[in-house]
């Protein structure tokens, strides 16, 4: 695969954009992202989230004409059958289309106290896929495992970081410097293996 020079990352996602841009930083790449570029969401027809990732990725280089970086990711709650998984973001809409992060993890802690479980275990997931200009595409997972807590935690980070400690750790996502974050995140250990097969 040839050295990479520019890459659009394939989100409107400001966290994921910020962390991936975070990521991507110490490479000598132009970064840009679709929100930026103006274009429109691509719909997540998909059912796993390797092709969400490729339908994210795959779009965005199609219409840019430069490698793009997808991500799909989300949350798995142990107990709730993986629940939200690919559907983490739905659980965060509202009626007037908007998103509310704390909303969507109020619906998941009301949901571990309506089925009376003390089992609050969960992990995040992350799938990055890389399309390159000429067509080529590839995918790289990483996961990190944890327990969600309540109320609340932290204001950094995005999403549900406010309600996941990691394993090993005392701290939610949303009370970690990014830099902290960064170096355990699903998002990271997914990154490390794009970037060592297919960036460097
Ligand atoms: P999607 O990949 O666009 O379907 O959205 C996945 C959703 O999962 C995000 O909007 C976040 O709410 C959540 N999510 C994914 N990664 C993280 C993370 O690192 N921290 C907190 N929430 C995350």
């Amino acid at each position: 695969m040839a050295k990479i020079n520019k890459l659009v990352i394939a989100s409107h996602n400001r966290g994921k954009i910020r962390e991936i841009g975070d990521l991507l930083r110490p490479f000598s790449i132009e970064v840009s992202s679709a929100l930026e570029l103006g274009f429109s969401d691509v719909e997540e027809t998909g059912t796993t989230f390797e092709e969400n990732a490729c339908l994210k990725a795959v779009e965005t280089a199609q219409k840019s004409g430069l490698a793009a970086l997808g991500d799909d990711s989300g949350l798995m709650i142990e107990a709730l059958n993986n629940d939200p998984g690919i559907y983490t973001a739905r659980w965060a809409e509202q009626p007037d289309g908007s998103r509310d992060w704390s909303f969507a993890m109020g619906k998941a802690a009301g949901k571990l106290r309506d089925i009376g479980t003390d089992n609050w275990r969960a992990k995040f997931v992350c799938v990055l896929a890389l399309a390159m200009d000429d067509g080529q595409v590839v995918v790289e997972g990483g996961e990190v495992s944890g327990t969600l807590v309540w109320p609340l935690r932290g204001d950094l980070g995005f999403g549900y970081d406010p309600m996941f400690v990691p394993d090993g750790y005392q701290q939610t996502f949303g009370e970690m410097s990014p830099a902290k974050k960064h170096s355990i995140s699903h998002r990271h250990i997914a990154f490390q293996k794009i970037l060592r097969q297919h960036l460097l």
